[in-house]
């Protein structure tokens, strides 16, 4: 792992080498940077002999500059319609990269803004895209790095989101047997211990099959191996003073998927650890909250972390399983698990609101690959009635936007009722049919309308004494860099937006 200190570089000659920054990133147009003529000049020279300058990120010797070094990092066209922020994100990625394999361990960022409003959170962006480049997995030994930042308003904050998001690619990212159900819950005891996050692991097989039915089905296989046995990790925060926010976030953590008796053949297992992305982002952001400690609001978690294992005990279709809220659920195929372990998660939590005003419910999970095929590498935000009704997805895709985790709001119809109704007298729903998602029509949007009734949260409907807003998260395509589950670093998404959907809106 690689420690990682982002700093306001207030100094006013941070630049010149106060402070001891040992690099400068120049982020986005060199042209807006009206306040460094110096940095102008520099560039200015360098194009008369090189073309790539303002094309393609590259480092210039400048003796006159902290550490010798400048690295120019263009984010390219910024006005073309369809552009948004994430060209800062990865022009930091590619800036950084260059200057700590140049040897730099203390680099200066510089971000040149843009005033076009889908900028306006473009340096924190772009510090998202340096972290990303910084970070380093907690079992590969990574450098020290301390990030200087000109300009940084809210240096706890950025530093607070940055630990929460390596949490949650940590925790992402671990291997089946290092990030198995027991390992990923201890990571939590750790990581929350003398903060003000409580944290409780349930692990009694007994309570589990008790009060988790759907969850400890999947987990049926796992039991009898310690080492992979199911956890459910509960997560709770509560700021002081007056609660004006209620959240309720269920995490799928499915640490290995070999998608039970439905077995994933022909090479689809492999990357199917990072099935966990769902419970590794709630985790992220409960860390970044136990750091912030913001006032006046309540988060309550709940990360159902399973293996979804194949043996003799495994689980199969055709099984009628009474879920916690007492629905009887007719499994479909054993590899649409999901859905089975956030149903009774969700119904905990939907115990979890009691009289509260304005509870919002989210799920998180890398829930369906047709996420993917209907969106490529954006993640999906499907509402029910009563979040709709506060245009709260709306809002959540608002945010994600300036935030460059983007996400496409999708809308939760009758026919997806229909996929999951009962095919005879002895369930009250269907978990799936029996293929893979992907090759469903509304394959992402259907399990939300199973994850309602199955969870018993239509009975908090709009007209409903208890009204929930919920909104069901799909991180499939974007959990993991490049939609490449087996070599692709965690990204840990979407921890920046829901931080600032919950401080900030
Ligand atoms: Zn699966």
């Amino acid at each position: 792992m690689s420690k990682l200190l982002i700093v306001n570089a207030e100094q006013a000659d941070a630049l010149f080498g106060d402070g001891g920054w040992d690099a400068v990133v120049v982020v986005g147009n060199t042209d807006a940077l009206d306040a460094h003529p110096e940095i102008q000049q520099l560039v200015a020279h360098a194009s008369g002999v090189d073309a790539r300058i303002g094309r393609e990120p590259l480092m210039l010797l400048a003796p006159g500059l902290a550490g010798g070094r400048l690295v120019l990092a263009p984010t390219g066209d910024l006005e073309g319609e369809y552009e948004d922020v994430r060209r800062y994100a990865e022009a930091a990625q590619a800036g950084v990269g260059i200057a700590l394999r140049a040897g730099a361990r203390a680099p200066l960022l510089v971000i040149a803004g843009h005033d076009d409003l889908r900028y306006s959170q473009a340096l924190e962006v772009a510090l998202l895209g340096a972290g990303h480049e910084i970070y380093t997995p907690f079992d590969v030994a990574g450098p020290d790095v301390t990030l200087g930042v000109l300009g940084l308003e809210d240096a706890p904050r950025a530093n607070a989101l940055e630990n929460g998001r390596i949490a949650a690619r940590d925790l992402c990212g671990g291997d089946p047997e290092q990030m198995a159900p027991p390992a990923f819950a201890d990571y939590c005891v750790e990581l929350f211990a003398d903060t003000p996050v409580s944290v409780s692991v349930i692990e009694d097989q007994d309570v589990l099959v008790r009060d988790y039915p759907l969850l400890s089905a999947v987990a049926r296989a796992s039991f009898a191996v310690d080492r992979h046995a199911p956890r459910v990790v509960r997560l709770e925060y509560t700021g002081e003073g007056v609660i004006s926010r209620n959240w309720f976030l269920a995490g799928k953590g499915v640490t290995f998927d070999t998608g039970g008796a439905d077995l994933k053949i022909g090479g689809a297992m492999a990357g199917m650890s990072r099935d966990k992305g769902g419970a590794a982002a709630v985790a992220g952001l409960m860390a970044t909250l136990a750091q912030l400690k913001p006032k006046g609001i309540r988060v309550v978690a709940e990360l159902g972390l399973v293996r979804n294992s194949i043996g003799s005990e495994a689980f199969v279709p055709d099984e009628i399983i009474e879920s916690h809220a007492g629905v009887k659920v007719r499994i479909g195929n054993t590899d649409a698990e999901g859905r089975l372990v956030l149903a009774d998660v969700l119904s905990h939590l939907r115990e979890s609101v009691g009289e509260c005003e304005n509870p919002v419910m989210f799920s998180l999970a890398t829930l369906t690959g047709h996420v993917g095929r209907a969106y490529g590498p954006y993640s999906a935000v499907i509402e029910n009635a009563v979040a709709r009704g506060q245009a709260l997805g709306g809002q959540l895709q608002m945010v994600s936007e300036i935030w460059g985790e983007p996400f496409e709001l999708s809308r939760l119809r009758r026919e997806d009722f229909a996929q999951v109704a009962a095919r005879s007298p002895s369930e009250r729903l269907l978990s799936s049919n029996n293929g893979a998602s992907v090759n469903i029509s509304r394959g992402h949007q259907f399990p939300m309308a199973f994850l309602l009734q199955a969870a018993g949260l239509d009975r908090h409907g709009a007209g409903s004494d208890q009204p929930i807003a919920y909104m069901h998260l799909d991180i499939a395509a974007s959990a993991v860099e490049k939609r490449d589950p087996l070599y692709g670093q965690p990204t840990a998404v979407p921890v920046a937006t829901l931080l600032s959907n919950l401080l900030d809106h």
